[in-house]
């Protein structure tokens, strides 16, 4: 299969290597010229998780370069996909489905308005831990599980294929007919820690043992939770603060990305992940001042800290 991964920075650069160590064309498309000259110069090196391999790829900043490709997989950060997809129109033909892979909300319905509805489809990672060691080189701790789904309606025959492809470079795969469901439940418990963690500078733990930081995840997570509900999005759970609770306990010691980009004075995806919630409260016509607080309080301190 000829594929594209249209921002291989550190997940992207996994799917990459994975994918092109399983024996597909696989081309990296990325805006860092450096990260591009060396996968071109001595190939994308990944290790970690999956082993330790040096994979030949084709790297590129223009996309054109690469033509159409039957799968292309957006894994840049949250507010870079749109001038990703745009990036990657020479790569979609009518045939190719382009499968979107962001954390938090909106990624897939960004690249949705600009490369067509009926050509995306949705992932969801999870217990994935990647970084960038350098240029041409990136490591991962997990690879846990791909989740995939179609923006809307059951699994095809289409996304099936590409799960087969997936599976047969490593990756566990599981498809499902109700990628909402994931996103918000995935989108919850980000919530509870991605901002709390981020104001308080400490772990997931620290979070649900700090009794302030604690009732601030916990309204966090309620917010979402009923914005959820109120958008007629199926949960399986009844009680958000266990629910999180639960998830916040199996990995006490993480630090969320977002806390991780203000560290490395890095922008950070929190306006997809407690600040879509006052947005899609909006239009519920239900108030979310917590997420709201807690998003602008992370903005300020992006700003403070010269995040870019
Ligand atoms: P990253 O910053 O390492 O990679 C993004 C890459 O996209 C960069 O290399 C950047 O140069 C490139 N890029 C930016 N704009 C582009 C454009 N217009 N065209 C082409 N390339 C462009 O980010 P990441 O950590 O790999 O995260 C990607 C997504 O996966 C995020 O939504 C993140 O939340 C999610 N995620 C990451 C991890 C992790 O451990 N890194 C785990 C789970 C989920």
């Amino acid at each position: 299969m000829k594929i594209a991964v249209v921002g291989a920075g550190a997940m992207g650069s996994v799917y990459a290597g994975l994918l092109g160590a399983a024996g597909h064309e696989v081309w990296a498309i990325d805006t860092w010229r450096e990260h591009v000259e060396a996968m071109r110069a001595k190939g994308l090196r990944v290790e970690g998780a999956s082993g330790d391999r040096t994979v030949p790829v084709h790297a590129t900043t223009d996309a054109a370069e690469a033509g159409v490709c039957d799968l292309v997989i957006l894994a840049t950060k949250a507010m870079q996909v749109a001038a990703a997809a745009t990036a990657a129109k020479p790569l979609v033909g009518p045939a190719t489905l382009v499968l979107s892979i962001q954390n938090g909300l909106g990624g897939p319905d960004t690249a949705a308005g600009i490369l067509g509805r009926e050509n995306v489809a949705v992932g969801v990672v999870g217990g994935f831990g990647a970084s960038m060691r350098a240029a041409g080189h990136a490591h991962h701790n997990g690879w846990e599980l791909v989740r995939l789904g179609e923006l809307a309606g059951p699994v095809t025959p289409h996304l099936e294929k590409v799960a087969e492809v997936w599976r047969g470079a490593g990756f566990r795969v599981k498809c499902f007919d109700d990628i909402g469901q994931l996103v918000w439940e995935k989108l919850i418990c980000n919530c509870a820690y991605s901002g709390p963690c981020a104001i308080g500078e400490c772990t997931t733990g620290e979070v649900m043992s700090d009794p302030d930081l604690s009732r601030v995840s916990a309204a966090c997570a309620s917010e979402a939770f009923a914005v959820a509900k109120a958008k007629g999005i199926r949960l399986d759970f009844d009680d958000p603060v266990a629910y999180v609770r639960d998830f916040g306990s199996k990995i006490p010691k993480a630090r969320p990305s977002v806390l991780l980009d203000l560290m490395a004075k890095r922008k950070s995806e929190i306006d997809v992940i407690n600040g879509a919630i006052p947005r899609v409260a909006k239009d519920v016509r239900l108030p979310a001042p917590v997420n709201d607080a807690i998003t602008a309080l992370v903005r300020s301190k992006e700003r403070r800290l010269g995040c870019r």
